[in-house]
């Protein structure tokens, strides 16, 4: 081994001991990562990321749903520079404000739907979130319909990881591991792939959708609060819901006085090819939980705007609002996010994904159908996922137990790609800068990563 590969490599181990033992990661089986070391992510570049030992990884996640403009953006880079020379912090309780979280707040009042023209920061999609929650008890205690408790969520959506984001995502195993909130309900979710059977998807997103209607009527629309969802969900596997699923709950949501909380965390900012995802889906929220690709991940910072049927009621007495968060609508966060939303203008980004580097990703995609161990292809925008099975016709899966999503990712690592495997679905959410050239490269990995896949399997 050349001494600079090994001196590399060296430290590659050194790193991986250390985080083995001390650092507790998100989402992970602790015993199982020591045993495994991770990969440590040194730097970045364009579309590309790079390892400690000098492998340079497509990535086809945005880092985390996140990264939209891709890695190189030094207007954003500057802007946070800037602002932590000028005003490195400065809260906004107590009769104050910063600048940028208050340029911010109008950028983002002018860019979103007309009706909405207030917001609350927080740092992260789970905080606002938790944010959403108290509001929305604000706002049914305010017009004194106490009665109105329960929150409506979707089985396997995901909204977060503090006690209320968790209760409100869907994923059994994670309830099981702590007391969810009680007056949290989860209806069906409109997985075609998983649960449709024999129904065509356009019956089976019809049929999911009432259950809502359904559950309305069961436990009483006096009772319940408000519905909360995300119009393509992301961590649950990139769902993409039959054509016919968010018309009929629009309609459903119409008829009922239910408030309707849209989780932008993943679809906002472009990724359907709207600013929100919600724009795509012609559904009217209340309130818009945003995240992630608002700064381009490159600073912490989350929020909910709010629709004036809410704001209109929470700004008009009732007395002090009893939430916030030392860093909501931290100088820097903000001037990130005042960047890249410039940069998303200046570049037509939106428009791009709507009418170009959308719709060539998500024909590329639909290629990958004919591979053997494909099932389906479903997208929208610049995300999309792809279910692995041994059988075509009958879905037979290539393993028990949602374990063969964790060989293709292993297969794509090895193939130069970044994909998220959530069981046996393989999910991308590629950046939106991403040239025809890459989307190309993505797929070319992604193929390889099958047929590595096929081969482990003896297909
Ligand atoms: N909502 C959705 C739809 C998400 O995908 C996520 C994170 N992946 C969250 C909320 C939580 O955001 P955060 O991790 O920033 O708390």
């Amino acid at each position: 081994m050349p001494s600079k590969t090994a001196g590399r490599h060296n430290r590659t181990q050194q790193l991986q001991r250390q985080d083995a033992t001390h650092h507790l990661h998100p989402f992970t089986d602790f015993q199982d990562y020591a045993a495994n070391p991770g990969r440590i992510i040194s730097r970045a570049e364009g579309v590309y990321i790079e390892d400690s030992d000098g492998n340079r990884i497509l990535d086809g996640m945005s880092g985390l749903w996140c990264c939209n403009l891709g890695y190189t953006q030094p207007e954003i880079v500057e802007a946070v520079r800037q602002q932590l020379a000028t005003l490195p912090f400065y809260n906004n309780f107590f009769q104050c404000a910063n600048e940028p979280s208050v340029t911010l707040a109008a950028r983002l009042a002018e860019l979103a739907p007309d009706n909405f023209n207030r917001v609350f920061f927080t740092n992260s999609g789970s905080e606002a979130n938790d944010t959403n929650l108290r509001l929305v008890r604000r706002y049914w205690d305010l017009l004194e319909r106490p009665e109105k408790r329960i929150i409506l969520s979707r089985t396997n959506a995901y909204h977060g990881s503090t006690i209320a984001a968790a209760s409100l995502g869907g994923f059994d195993f994670v309830h099981r591991q702590f007391e969810t909130l009680p007056y949290v309900h989860h209806i069906a979710q409109p997985y075609w792939f998983k649960d449709g059977g024999e129904l065509s998807p356009e019956e089976f997103g019809l049929s999911t959708a009432q259950d809502l209607e359904r559950t309305i009527d069961e436990l009483g629309e006096d009772n319940i609060a408000a519905f909360i969802a995300e119009p393509i969900q992301g961590a649950g596997g990139v769902i993409v819901p039959p054509e016919s699923y968010w018309p009929e709950m629009r309609r459903i949501l119409a008829e009922r006085d239910i408030l309707f909380i849209s989780d932008e965390v993943i679809c906002g900012f472009g990724r359907t090819g709207q600013l929100f995802g919600c724009q795509s889906y012609g559904t009217a929220p209340d309130l818009i939980t945003f995240a992630k690709a608002v700064t381009n991940g490159f600073q912490p910072l989350g929020g909910v705007l709010l629709g004036d049927r809410i704001a209109n009621v929470l700004t008009s007495g009732g007395g002090e609002f009893g939430h916030g968060f030392t860093y909501s609508g931290h100088p820097a966060a903000c001037a990130a996010a005042l960047a890249t939303l410039s940069i998303i203008q200046r570049e037509n980004l939106i428009e791009r994904v709507a009418a170009d580097i959308g719709p060539y990703l998500q024909q590329r995609w639909r290629e990958l159908a004919e591979h053997p161990i494909v099932g389906e292809t479903r997208g929208k925008g610049m995300v999309a996922a792809l279910e692995l099975v041994r059988n075509k016709q009958t879905r037979e899966r290539l393993e028990d137990g949602g374990k063969a999503g964790a060989v293709c990712r292993q297969s794509c690592i090895e193939s130069g790609l970044v994909m998220r495997a959530v069981g046996d679905a393989m999910i991308i959410a590629p950046p939106l800068v991403c040239s025809h050239e890459e989307i190309d490269l993505l797929i070319e990995r992604a193929t390889h990563a099958l047929d590595l896949t096929a081969h482990h399997y003896r297909l």
